[in-house]
C-alpha cells in the first residue's frame, strides 16, 4: 500500500482550492489528473516584474512594476469605448486602460486619491504611456502580494496561465515534507538540496537561469527519477531471476551441422553474442536478454543458433515479429537453415484459418513443429505448446512488455531473446531494458558496402527520376519515402499518393504505393509484390522503416528527408545496401535547412554506424523525441532529461544496484524512504514484489 504520507499528492487536481471539474478537465489534459502531476510539471518560463522604474523611465514595451497615486477615473461614454484609469507620480502620468470593464470593481480596486502597485506592460499610445489591463493591482502595505517573479507552466487551450500558475502553487503547497532516500554522503557531495525544498525551488524560478536543467534542485529531482526507474528495473529483474527457469546445455551438434551449412563463418560479434546467450541459457536463472544490431548485422541467424540449443535439448522455440511480412521474412531466412540442419518449422499468423490452422496447432502440442514463427498470433489462447524453452521476440519496442509477457506464459518460464533493430543509446537502453543483459552486434557482415549518402535539394528532384530510371533499366529497385503530410483538402491525401500519381504516369505499373491508412493485407500484398520483384519502384510512408527486404534495391529516396528523425533515416537507409551491388540513399530536402536539420542529415552522410548515429540523435533531439511517442515501452521522464541528465543514470544504476543488494526488500530506514520514492513515481508494480513488511 502506498504509504499514506503520500496521499496529498495522489489526491485529485478537484482537491485543490479553485479547481472544479471544468478547470480538472483542463488540467488534466496540460499535466495530469493528479496533484502529483502538477508538482513535476516545472516551469518552460518566468515573467520577470522586479523592475520598479519610476513613470518617466518606464521604457515602452518593458514589464514594469510601478507605484502610482490613483488621480481620477474616466468612465467610458459609450460601450464600446474603454474605461480609462489616470495615475501618476512625481514623473508624470500613465493612463490605465480597461475594455469591458465593470466600474464598481475598478472603484474598489482603484480609489480616487490612494496609492497602489501596479505591474503590466508599458504601452505607447501616440507617444504616452499607457497600461492595459494591469496584470497586478495592490495596496502598496500588501506589496508581498505582488509575485515580483511568475513562473509560466505549459498550457492547454482553454487552460489561462494564471489558473495554471495557481493551481501549480496550491499543489506545491500541499507537498508534504518525505523522508530522505538518498544516500546522505552522496546529497553532500552533490550539494543537492532535500527533496521538498527541490520542489519548492523548481517552482520559484526569479531568472532564466533558475530554469536551467542543471540547477542543484533540478538535478535532484531528475537523480530521483532516474533512480526510481533502476531501481524499479533491478527489482523486477531480481524477481525473474528468483523465479528460477531451465538450465539449458546442449552438447551443440545440431549448431555445429547449421554452422557448416551457412554460407558464411560468423562474425566476431555474433559469436560474442552467442556466447553470451549460451551461458544465459545454460544457468538456472531464466533469461531475458536484449540483442540489438543494425538491420542487416545478422541478428536472426544468431537467433536461429541459440533456438538449436533448446531444440537440442528436446524443447521448442519460437519467434514473434511484429507483423505478417516479417514474419514471412523471418521464415523465408529460416526455412532453408532449419531444413539443412533437419529441424521442423512452421509459421502462424492471424491468416491461418480453419482446418489448415488447426492441424498447424496439432502439431505444435505434440511437439512435431520445433520452431514456431509468426505474429501476434503466437500467444493466442488456444495455441499450445508441448514444451517452450525459448522465446525470441523481435523489434520489441514495437509489442507492450504485457505482449512479451503473455508469449512467455506459452511455457515453464522459457528463456527469452529480445532482437531489436533500433540501436539505442547505452542511456536509453538503461532505462527501458535496465532489466536485462544486452548484446550488441556492432559490426556488419563481410563484404558489405557502403550506401552511398548523398543530399540533395529538392529543386532537383528531375535529375533524381532521371537516376531511379537508369536504376530500374538495370533491373534494380528503388523505395522512395515520403513523409506523412496531410494535403489542407477535405480529403486528406498523403504526399505518397501525389508522388504516386507522378511516378506512375513516367514508370507505368512498375511502380506500387504502400500507407499506412491501407488495410493489413492490401499492404502486404503490395510489399510482397515488391519483394518478388514485380514492381521496381516502391513510393511509401514510413510502413516501410521496419518492412520488406528487398536485396535487390539499390536506391533509397527519402523526401522531405529534414522531417525525419536520424534514427528513422537510418532506418530507413538500412534497407537497402544489402547486396554485393553498390546502393544510394539520397536525402531530398527543403531548404533552408535550420541548424538541427543541418546537423543531422551531415551525421548520415558521416557514418552508417547505428549506435553512433543514435547517440547523436539523443544529443540533437532529447530523449523523449528520439524514441517517438508512438513507441511504446520507454519510459517517459517527467524530470529527468537523458540528454541532459544521462550521467547521473549511472550513478542511479550504481546506487539502485548497492540498494538490491544490501537491502533487497528495502526493510532499512532507507529502503522504507526508497519505497515512497517508487511510489511516488508510481513504480508501484517493482513495490509489489517485494516481500511485504
Ligand atoms: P538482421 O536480423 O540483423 O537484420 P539477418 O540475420 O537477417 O540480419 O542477416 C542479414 C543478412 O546477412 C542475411 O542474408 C544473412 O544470411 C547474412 N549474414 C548474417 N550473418 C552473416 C555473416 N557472418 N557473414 C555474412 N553474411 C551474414
Ligand atoms: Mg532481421
Amino acid at each position: 500500500m502506498r504509504p499514506a504520507i503520500l496521499n496529498p499528492l495522489f489526491a485529485d487536481v478537484t482537491a485543490l482550492q479553485g479547481v472544479g471539474p471544468k478547470v480538472a478537465a483542463l488540467i488534466a489534459r496540460a499535466a495530469g489528473p493528479r496533484i502529483v502531476d502538477l508538482v513535476f510539471t516545472l516551469p518552460t518560463g518566468v515573467i520577470d516584474r522586479s523592475a520598479r522604474p519610476k513613470i518617466a523611465d518606464a521604457e515602452f514595451g518593458s514589464l514594469a512594476t510601478l507605484e502610482v497615486l490613483v488621480d481620477r477615473h474616466d468612465p467610458p461614454h459609450s460601450p464600446r469605448q474603454p474605461y480609462k484609469v489616470i495615475v501618476s507620480d512625481e514623473t508624470g502620468f500613465l493612463t490605465l486602460v480597461f475594455f469591458h470593464a465593470r466600474a464598481d470593481y475598478l472603484k474598489r480596486a482603484l480609489p480616487e486619491g490612494e496609492r497602489r502597485l501596479i505591474s503590466g506592460k508599458i504601452e505607447d499610445y501616440g507617444g504616452a504611456r499607457q497600461m492595459t489591463h494591469p496584470d497586478h493591482i495592490v495596496d502598496p502595505n500588501d506589496a508581498a502580494a505582488l509575485p515580483l517573479f511568475e513562473p509560466v507552466y505549459p498550457l492547454t487551450s482553454g487552460l489561462t496561465p494564471g489558473v495554471m500558475r495557481k493551481a501549480v502553487a496550491h499543489a506545491v503547497e500541499r507537498a508534504p515534507a518525505l523522508p530522505e532516500w538518498q544516500d546522505a554522503a552522496w546529497l553532500d557531495k552533490m550539494h543537492w538540496p532535500g527533496w521538498l525544498d527541490a520542489v519548492r525551488a523548481v517552482h520559484a524560478p526569479s531568472s532564466r537561469g533558475d530554469l536551467s536543467l542543471h540547477t542543484l534542485a533540478r538535478m535532484r529531482l531528475a537523480y530521483d527519477e532516474l533512480l526510481a526507474n533502476q531501481l524499479a528495473l533491478l527489482l523486477i529483474r531480481r524477481a525473474r531471476i528468483k523465479s528460477s527457469g531451465r538450465s539449458i546445455k546442449a552438447p551443440g551438434k545440431l549448431r555445429a551441422r547449421a554452422l557448416k551449412a551457412l554460407p558464411f563463418a560468423l562474425t566476431r560479434a555474433q559469436a560474442e553474442a552467442l556466447k553470451e546467450i549460451d551461458a544465459d541459457m545454460a544457468a538456472p536463472e531464466r533469461m531475458v536478454r536484449l540483442l540489438q544490431g543494425d538491420v542487416g548485422s545478422g541478428k536472426t541467424v544468431v537467433a536461429f543458433l541459440a533456438m538449436l540449443s533448446a531444440i537440442e535439448c528436446g524443447a521448442q522455440a519460437a519467434m514473434m515479429a511484429p507483423t505478417e511480412i516479417l514474419a514471412r521474412q523471418h521464415l523465408e531466412t529460416l526455412a532453408p537453415l532449419a531444413e539443412k540442419t533437419g529441424v521442423s518449422l512452421e509459421i502462424l499468423t492471424g491468416r491461418d484459418k480453419g482446418a489448415a490452422r488447426e492441424e498447424k496447432l496439432a502439431k505444435l502440442a505434440s511437439g512435431e513443429t520445433q520452431i514456431l514463427v509468426g505474429t501476434h498470433a503466437l500467444f493466442q489462447e488456444h495455441v499450445t505448446f508441448k514444451d517452450l524453452a525459448f522465446v525470441v521476440v523481435d523489434e520489441q519496442h514495437r509489442f507492450g512488455v504485457h505482449q512479451r509477457m503473455a508469449l512467455s506464459q506459452k511455457g515453464p518460464r522459457p528463456d527469452m531473446l529480445v532482437m531489436t533493430a533500433t540501436p539505442i543509446p547505452r542511456t536509453l537502453a538503461l532505462t527501458a531494458y535496465g532489466d536485462m543483459e544486452a548484446s550488441a552486434l556492432t559490426e556488419k557482415p563481410p563484404g558489405r558496402k557502403p550506401v552511398a549518402t548523398r543530399t540533395i535539394p529538392v529543386e532537383r528532384l528531375g535529375e533524381v527520376v532521371d537516376g531511379v530510371e537508369r536504376a530500374i533499366r538495370k533491373g534494380e529497385q528503388v523505395y522512395w519515402v515520403c513523409p506523412l503530410v496531410e494535403g489542407s483538402d477535405v480529403i486528406p491525401a498523403t504526399a505518397a499518393e501525389d508522388r504516386f500519381a507522378q511516378m506512375r504516369e513516367r514508370f507505368g505499373d512498375k511502380v506500387g504505393l504502400v500507407h499506412g491508412r491501407m488495410p493489413g493485407p492490401e499492404k502486404d500484398a503490395v510489399m510482397e509484390k515488391f519483394h518478388d520483384g514485380e514492381i521496381s519502384i516502391l513510393i511509401a510512408t514510413t510502413v516501410i522503416e521496419v518492412g520488406v527486404n528487398a536485396p535487390n534495391a539499390t536506391i533509397m529516396v527519402i523526401e522531405h528527408a529534414e522531417r525525419f528523425g536520424l534514427a528513422q533515416l537510418h532506418q530507413l537507409r538500412g534497407r537497402v545496401g544489402r547486396s554485393d551491388k553498390a546502393s544510394s540513399c539520397v536525402l531530398l530536402y527543403k531548404g533552408p535547412l535550420g541548424e538541427t536539420a543541418r546537423a543531422r542529415l551531415q551525421i548520415l552522410r558521416e557514418t552508417e554506424d547505428g549506435f553512433k548515429i543514435a547517440e547523436e540523435d539523443l544529443r540533437l533531439r532529447g530523449a523523449g523525441d528520439v524514441l517517438g511517442a508512438a513507441q511504446s515501452g520507454f519510459p517517459r521522464f517527467q524530470l529527468a532529461d537523458l540528454a541532459v541528465h544521462g550521467e547521473l543514470l549511472s550513478a542511479a544504476r550504481d546506487d539502485a544496484r548497492l540498494v538490491v543488494e544490501r537491502d533487497p526488500d528495502l526493510k532499512t530506514e532507507r529502503g522504507e524512504a526508497l519505497r515512497a520514492l517508487l511510489y511516488l513515481f508510481s513504480r508501484d508494480d517493482a513495490v509489489k514484489l517485494l516481500r511485504s513488511g
